[in-house]
């Protein structure tokens, strides 16, 4: 029996203790936002950790945004060393999880079990790789003891409302430098054979139409902000939709669609505020003075984001040109650059390795619509060398009746211990694949 095979069947005798992690990962309301429970996930974590060997720390991204004495960004970080010098592989995994929304016909927070899925709120997005992830570790640590190198372990904070508080702030720190850590795995819900490359990139603005206020009798005494905007709806319409469907990107995102540069108007405001449903008040007569738009612009690695910007900026200066009265103010409110590591890089061949020798399966290469942890590991951290890959379905996030398959976690669970076999262990201890 070859080595690889013997861990699987390690992994598959703690089935149970990683359905019971999974579950007591997903009754923690680690909602984001505002941000809450994070000490106590991170308690649960750092305990189960230290028990086994680990050194763990938590930490706190004191000043981030969104941290407070009610809601402080807790974060833990646990490391093992193995025996001799080697590579230090790290699993990083995001603990806070969206809103649960509507159209739930589970409790969010039960971690019911049917048919062999888990149910909840993150069960999917992501704690079922986190799960998975330090099954692997433990199960790999029993098995070879005398390993080289090290594993780490992260649960952090804040990622479904960018990172700062977690994977930025640590990175900020420290702790994804290259000479520190060489490989990371940040086990998101990709699919048991796919390989997460990285994601594009995101443009987040406001732009404001300015108008002039006048009784809404006689707007001709006013200058509507409103009808501006819509001229700038109408050159998207006409100009910027078009031009974003023709680019394409060579990095394999999924799905498909989201191979084109693309542009989401976010919200729209002008004029009077919305009343509340319970205000039966009319409304006042008034020519808007004001109009704003959020716009969320995702670009393509090939995208440079002086051409983002400008091809926006250049759009507004033609109207600004040619149609009379019109003025704006465009605020950026974030950037996040695109992220895409080599296939080639260690950790891409490694865990296409392990995916073969555990499933027979050939990797497929993916990448994210969406950004995640990774920008701040490559931009903040300087380090290359990372992939999303772990169970579940990407299109599960974030909906109702959230799921996580148990078979899924288990298989991406004895993936990630090959994978740490392939790095940590010596190759002439590795016998048959
Ligand atoms: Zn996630």
């Amino acid at each position: 029996m070859s080595r690889t095979d013997r861990l699987s069947d390690a992994i598959d005798t703690r089935r149970d203790a990683l359905t019971a992690l999974a579950r007591d990962l997903i009754r923690i309301p680690t909602l984001n936002p505002p941000g809450d429970c994070y000490r106590d996930i991170c308690d649960l974590l750092a305990a189960r950790l230290a028990d086994r060997g680990f050194a763990t720390q938590l930490i706190r991204a004191t000043g981030a945004p969104g941290d407070s004495d009610r809601y402080p960004r807790w974060n833990v970080i646990a490391r093992h060393e193995g025996t001799r010098p080697g590579d230090c592989v790290h699993f990083n995994g995001h603990t806070d999880v969206v809103e649960v929304g509507q159209g739930w016909t589970r409790d969010p927070f039960a971690a019911e079990i049917d048919e062999g899925r888990i149910y909840g709120r993150g069960a999917c997005d992501m704690k079922g790789g986190l799960a998975a992830a330090i099954i692997a570790a433990e199960t790999f640590i029993d098995t070879h003891p005398d390993y080289a190198g090290a594993i780490e372990i992260s649960g952090t904070a804040d990622e479904e409302s960018g990172g700062y508080g977690g994977v930025a702030y640590l990175a900020e720190q420290g702790f994804f430098d290259p000479a520190r850590v060489q490989h990371v795995i940040i086990p998101e819900p990709l699919g048991t054979h796919q390989i997460c490359l990285g994601h594009r990139g995101g443009w987040w603005a406001e732009i404001e139409t300015h108008g002039e206020i006048a009784h809404g009798s006689m707007p001709f005494l006013g200058d509507c902000a409103v009808r501006h905007m819509g001229a700038v709806l109408q050159a998207f319409e006409t100009q910027l939709f078009p031009a974003l469907a023709s680019r394409h990107t060579e990095m394999p995102v999924i799905p498909d669609g989201a191979r084109n540069a693309t542009l989401n108007i976010n919200s729209i405001h002008g004029g009077l505020a919305e009343f509340t449903p319970d205000d039966t008040s009319l409304p006042a007569h008034c020519v808007p003075d004001s109009c704003r738009i959020t716009i969320d612009r995702r670009f393509l690695i090939e995208e440079p984001l002086d051409a983002v910007r400008a091809e926006i900026t250049d759009l507004l200066d033609d109207l600004k040109a040619t149609r009379p009265d019109f003025d704006y103010t465009l605020t950026e409110l974030n950037t996040v650059l695109p992220s895409m590591t080599d296939h080639t890089a260690p950790v891409v061949r490694t865990v296409s390795e392990a995916i073969h020798r555990v499933t027979g399966r050939t990797a497929a290469y993916v990448a994210s619509p969406g950004s995640y942890d990774q920008k701040h590991i490559d931009r903040i951290g300087k380090l290359k060398n990372c992939i999303a890959y772990g169970p579940g379905d990407l299109e599960l996030a974030h909906k109702p009746d959230e799921y996580i398959d148990i078979d899924d976690m288990l298989e991406s669970a004895k993936i990630m211990g090959a994978a740490l076999q392939i790095l940590l262990l010596p190759t002439e201890e590795q016998g048959t694949p």
